[in-house]
């Protein structure tokens, strides 16, 4: 069932468990996740980076194809289709495309230019019945071969653009896109309580799932945190599983080298590793 992310990531928020957001790439990425959604009970968010939505070849392809499989496959739980770190541009791209939910990544602009680009965007996606995420403070990650150790959001500046409107938020709190570093520090949940007491019930948002320590994770959903962002998981888990086909000379047997056959090994890594993440955020028999 298409439904926008506001109602689950409330219900997440007071029942203290997280929903997974896992962004998808593929026919396979989206099958393995509505099934492994559908098979724990549990909601789910599929994320589309505005890259993976041009590699699909346009965000109505993408929006098209979940609604369609919804349908085919008879999945019942809620799921949200999001637009993940979206350009103004993009944000109008997908409502226009029929995506349920987008995150505006003002977070690179001045905060007075976020503030302002947020509020029209508050306003369309009220009208149109979509859920929208902003961001304050950058995400750390990988830019240009650099490795940033992740920004802490300012809680007042957390506070003015929570108090627009939006239905999520996503703060720095020293997490990371990718793969985190031997050094890193670990989350600020200093950062994380500020920003809790600034904004209250405003379901938080976690980006950068991918390696963060178990406990933190739980810290994190017990301080607020409503919503994970899961992508180069399942990413390394479909190479890992597809190398190991490879390397094993499956696809020179038989009709092995059917893409049919040569995808499987990786569809089902990505299915247990949702299943674990589901499993870790508590969301699992919450649809
Ligand atoms: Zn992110």
């Amino acid at each position: 069932m298409l439904v926008n992310a506001k109602d689950m990531l409330q219900k997440a928020r007071e029942g203290k468990y997280a929903v997974g957001q896992f962004n998808i790439n593929n026919l396979e990425w989206t099958k393995a996740i509505l099934l492994t959604a559908q098979e724990q009970n549990s909601p789910v968010i599929l994320g589309v980076s505005e890259g993976a939505g041009k590699y699909m070849t346009g965000f109505k392809t993408v929006a098209d194809m979940v609604k369609a499989m919804i349908e085919e496959l008879n999945i019942t739980v809620p799921v949200a289709i999001h637009l993940d770190h979206g350009t103004y541009d993009g944000c109008m791209k997908c409502i226009k495309a029929g995506f349920s939910s987008i995150m505006f990544d003002g977070s690179h602009y001045p905060i007075e230019e976020n503030i302002e680009k947020t509020k029209e965007l508050v306003k369309i996606c009220a009208e149109k019945g979509l859920s929208l995420e902003a961001e304050v403070g950058s995400i750390g990650g990988e830019e240009d071969g650099v490795v940033g150790m992740g920004e802490c959001a300012d809680p007042d500046e957390c506070k003015s653009i929570a108090d627009l409107g939006v239905d999520m938020l996503a703060a720095g709190i020293g997490n990371i896109h990718g793969k985190y570093p031997e050094n890193w520090p670990g989350l600020s949940f200093e950062t994380l309580e500020a920003v809790k007491g600034k904004v209250g019930d405003m379901p938080l948002v976690l980006h950068g799932g991918t390696g963060i320590p178990e406990d933190m994770i739980k810290k994190a959903i017990s301080l607020g945190v409503a919503k994970i962002n899961v992508n180069t998981e399942c990413q390394l888990a479909f190479a890992d599983a597809t190398r190991k086909y490879i390397e094993a000379g499956k696809d020179l047997a038989g009709k092995g080298f059917d893409p049919r056959k040569l995808l499987a090994p990786g569809t089902e890594a990505i299915k247990e590793t949702v299943k674990v993440k589901m499993e870790l955020f508590g969301s699992v028999g919450k649809a």
